[in-house]
């Protein structure tokens, strides 16, 4: 199909929506739906007692907080990173001070403020996030109002406050946590847990954000235009997380996701300060692609880009949580790996020439029944603290002299400084 005739289709079939899995099309329409009709019913309740008139103040609130985020949202969506904010903490003290009905309405005419100002997220994931929101909003209003015994006219007092509104921000974490998860699983089922659910930074956002909205939820219940007093510091904290962000990114390849060879330096070098004070073993790898410049020159650097990212999920996917992998350069890996003496080094080193020589890479996504790139190989030379040297720099120039000799040797082998390459296990 022609771009022109992709351009000409109604905007909602270009959604991303409907190219993603069956399965993951059907879990968003279904959280869309009850959305519509538990929110709508809400709404069509009119149970709405004296607590509307808080609504103002609670708008006013998260149109400057949104205001305030915008140049943090700017950053993000140029830096392509995923979407942490505080919004939360405007929804939680939404289903915490008001109606539901009124706290339906809230939601929404910020989620449209937000799409309006801020973001420019894709229609469906904006539904969908929209959605999520609305159920969160329900549930945790519910649970806030069951905890705490809450009557429109009758706020909780002492300790049963705290307890009714850690409840409700737990619940709606779960909500939120929970089918934002079960999306991502649907659409990219080989994400790591941690991708789908959060990882620790994203869950300690979470957390300060509902907490912060659990307090601004008690004060506005004494003093409605007090809210406005939690503005900067939302809106600080939102800065804040754009850093943090910024520092991730710094310190990460965009192309492979493995570590800078900057970052991953500063990091091995305290690794091996530990392993010097602790007086342990501590082994480098290098790893170079085997005439990589042929897989480009065959399939085009789109394709040998595929084949970096795939090098580089096995290298990282491969070892142990407290080893550090990163990118050296083009198509060099480096490894650190703490408490390794030479024996499992090289163990390690040749699973890893195994797991590169066994990729299946797409050569053509949209193609799917094209040949794969195959006998993609990897060289690796191996350095161990501290036997070679006793320097980070050292060892890698030492790893760095072993990968040559491997190469030198025939390729897809390791070699361990000092030791003659390794016959691959084809050619033994
Ligand atoms: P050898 O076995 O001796 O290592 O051969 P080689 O072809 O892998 O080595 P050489 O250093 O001559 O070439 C490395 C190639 O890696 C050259 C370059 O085209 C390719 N390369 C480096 N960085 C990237 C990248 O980010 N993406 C792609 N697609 N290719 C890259
Ligand atoms: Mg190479
Ligand atoms: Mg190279």
């Amino acid at each position: 199909m022609s771009t022109t005739d992709h351009t000409r289709q109604p905007a909602i079939r270009r959604w991303a929506l409907w190219s993603a899995p069956p399965a993951a099309r059907a879990f968003t329409l279904t959280v869309d739906l009850a959305a519509l009709v538990l929110g709508g019913t809400t709404v069509a309740l009119r149970t709405w007692w004296p607590g509307v008139a808080l609504v103002v103040p609670l708008l006013v609130c998260a149109a400057i907080a949104i205001e305030g985020a915008r140049r943090v949202e700017r950053e993000r969506r140029l830096s392509g990173s995923l979407h942490k904010d505080l919004q939360a903490a405007w929804s939680l003290c939404a289903a915490l001070i008001l109606p539901p009905g009124v706290a339906v309405l809230a939601v929404v005419a910020m989620s449209v403020y937000w799409r309006l100002r801020a973001s420019r997220c894709r229609p469906f994931a904006w539904v969908f996030s929209g959605s999520m929101t609305v159920l969160a909003v329900l549930s945790s209003g519910a649970v806030f109002r069951l905890t705490g015994d809450a009557l429109p006219d009758r706020v909780p007092h002492g300790l049963a406050v705290v307890v009714a509104v850690l409840a409700a921000a737990l619940t709606y974490e779960a909500v939120d946590v929970l089918l934002c998860g079960i999306l991502i699983v649907l659409l990219a089922p080989g994400a790591t847990r941690a991708e789908s659910f959060g990882d620790r930074t994203t869950v300690a956002v979470d957390a300060a954000a509902l907490t912060f909205g659990g307090l601004v939820s008690i004060v506005a219940l004494y003093e409605p235009w007090a809210m406005l007093l939690a503005v900067p510091a939302v809106v600080l904290l939102q800065r804040v997380l754009l850093v943090d962000q910024l520092t991730d990114e710094a310190r990460t390849d965009a192309k492979t996701g493995l570590a800078v060879a900057g970052w991953w330096h500063q990091r091995a070098s305290a690794e091996l300060d530990r392993a010097r004070a602790r007086h342990t073993t501590f082994a480098v790898l290098v790893a170079d692609l085997d005439h990589f410049k042929q897989i480009n020159d065959a399939y085009g650097h789109l394709v040998g880009d595929e084949a970096l990212r795939a090098v580089a999920t096995a290298v990282a996917s491969g070892v142990r949580g407290k080893d550090l992998a990163g990118r050296f350069g083009g198509e060099e890996f480096v490894l650190a790996l703490p408490d390794t003496d030479a024996d499992r080094a090289a163990m390690i080193a040749d699973r890893l020439r195994e797991r590169v020589a066994e990729l299946r890479v797409p050569s053509r996504r949209d193609l799917p029944g094209a040949a794969p790139v195959r006998g993609l190989t990897v060289s690796i030379g191996v350095a161990l603290y501290p036997d070679h040297a006793d320097t980070l720099d050292s060892l890698l120039r030492v790893a760095d002299t072993a990968l040559y000799s491997a190469k030198a040797a025939g390729r897809n082998r390791i070699a361990v400084a000092g030791s003659p390459a390794a016959a691959d296990s084809e050619a033994s």
